[in-house]
C-alpha cells in the first residue's frame, strides 16, 4: 500500500525485532524497525552463546546482533536508534496506529512489539563487576561454562527453581538461596528441587556480596536474615533468578497484559486483542525465552502482519 501511512513498524532490536524485520522486508512491507535504548537487546549483555543454531563455534551476543541487525537492512529495513515514547493504538480493523518518536509523529498500518523483557536483578554494585565473570540471569545461556562447578541460584519463584533443576544436571552442587522461610514457586517445581541430591536449599538467606580475582566470581558472601550471621560459599558462577520485568509501560491500558505484564497473545499466533497489533519474543514469553524462540515469534508475527495487511485489501 502507498501514502504517507506506514505498514509495519516494528519496535525493539532483539532477536525477534530483527527477525521480524527481515521476513517484513523479503514481504515487501518496507519495515521501520526503532531500536529503543539498548539496540540488541538482553543479548548485547551476554558474552557467548552457544545455543543459537548456525554458529558451531559459538558466537558473542553482540556479534549475534550485529549479523541480525546487517542481514535486516540488506533487504531495506529502515533501522533507527531511537526510542518509541508514546502509541495510540486503533482498536478497529484496518485502523492507524500511531506512534511517536519524540516530538515525531508515525502512521503505521501494523505494529510488532518486541520490546523484550530485562531481568531482575538484586542492585548490588558486585553484581555489575562480576558480570560476565560468572554472574548471569540465564542458565540455560550459561549454565555450560559452570560443569562440574558449584554455583548459587537466588530465588524462589519458578525461574529460581527451574534453573536450580537445570543447573543440577550440569553441576557438582547449586545452593539456592531463599530470603522468606519458604519458596514461592508452584509444588510442583518445589517438588523437584528438594528432590534432587545435589540441590542444597537455604531459607532465610540473602546475597550481600560476591568476592574473587580478575573479576572472576570465588565466594559468594551471604547473610542469614534470621541471625544476622554472615557466610561464604566457594562457587564459580551466581544465577540471579527473581523474575524478569516485561517492557509493556508504552502499551499499558491499550493492550491486554497478564498479571506479570506480559503482552498476551492468541495461542499459537503473534495476534493481541487489537487488529494489526502483533507481539513477538519475550515481550509475551515468559516461559521459553531464548534468542531462537524470540527469533521464530518475530518471523511469525511478519507472516501474521502480511497475512493482516492482504486482507485489508481484499
Ligand atoms: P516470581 O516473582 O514468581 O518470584 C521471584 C522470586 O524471587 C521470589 O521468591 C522472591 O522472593 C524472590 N526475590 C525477589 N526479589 C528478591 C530480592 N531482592 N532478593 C532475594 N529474593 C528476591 O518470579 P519468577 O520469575 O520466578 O516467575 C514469574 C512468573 O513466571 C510466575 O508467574 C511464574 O509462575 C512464571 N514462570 C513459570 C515457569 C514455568 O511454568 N515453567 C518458569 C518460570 C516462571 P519473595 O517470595 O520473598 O518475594
Amino acid at each position: 500500500m502507498s501514502d504517507n501511512i506506514l505498514d509495519c513498524v516494528i519496535i525493539g532490536s532483539g532477536p525477534a525485532g530483527y527477525t521480524a524485520a527481515i521476513y517484513a522486508a523479503r514481504a515487501d512491507l518496507k519495515p521501520v524497525l526503532y531500536t529503543g535504548l539498548e539496540p540488541g537487546g538482553q543479548l548485547t549483555t551476554t558474552t557467548e552463546v552457544d545455543n543459537f543454531p548456525g554458529y558451531p563455534d559459538g558466537v558473542t551476543g553482540p556479534k549475534l546482533m550485529q549479523d541480525m541487525e546487517k542481514q535486516a537492512k540488506r533487504f531495506d529495513t529502515q533501522v533507527f536508534h531511537e526510542t518509541v515514547t508514546k502509541v495510540a493504538l486503533s482498536t478497529q480493523n484496518g485502523g492507524i496506529h500511531k506512534i511517536w518518536v519524540g516530538d515525531k509523529e508515525v502512521l503505521t498500518r501494523t505494529v510488532i512489539i518486541s520490546t523484550g523483557a530485562t531481568a531482575k536483578y538484586l542492585g548490588l554494585e558486585d553484581e555489575k563487576k562480576y558480570s560476565g565473570g560468572g554472574v548471569s540471569a540465564c542458565a540455560t545461556c550459561d549454565g555450560f561454562f559452570y560443569r562440574g562447578k558449584e554455583v548459587v541460584v537466588v530465588g524462589g519463584g519458578d525461574t529460581a527453581a527451574e534453573e536450580a533443576t537445570y543447573l543440577a544436571k550440569l553441576c557438582a552442587k547449586v545452593t539456592v538461596l531463599v530470603r522468606k522461610g519458604g519458596f514461592r514457586a508452584s509444588k510442583a517445581m518445589v517438588n523437584r528441587v528438594l528432590n534432587t541430591s545435589n540441590i542444597e536449599v537455604k531459607f532465610f538467606h540473602e546475597l550481600i556480596g560476591i568476592e574473587g580475582e580478575n573479576n572472576l566470581v570465588e565466594r559468594a558472601v551471604i547473610r542469614n536474615n534470621n541471625t544476622g550471621e554472615i557466610t561464604r560459599i566457594e562457587v564459580h558462577g551466581i544465577f540471579i533468578a527473581i523474575g524478569h520485568k516485561p517492557n509493556t509501560e508504552l502499551f499499558l491500558h491499550q493492550l491486554d497484559l497478564d498479571e506479570n505484564g506480559y503482552i498476551i497473545t492468541e495461542k499459537g499466533s503473534s495476534r493481541t486483542q487489537l487488529p494489526g497489533i502483533f507481539a513477538a519474543g519475550d515481550v509475551q514469553d515468559h516461559v521459553y525465552r531464548q534468542a531462537i524462540t524470540a527469533a521464530g515469534s518475530g518471523c511469525m508475527a511478519a507472516m501474521d502482519a502480511e497475512k493482516y495487511l492482504t486482507s485489508l485489501e481484499n
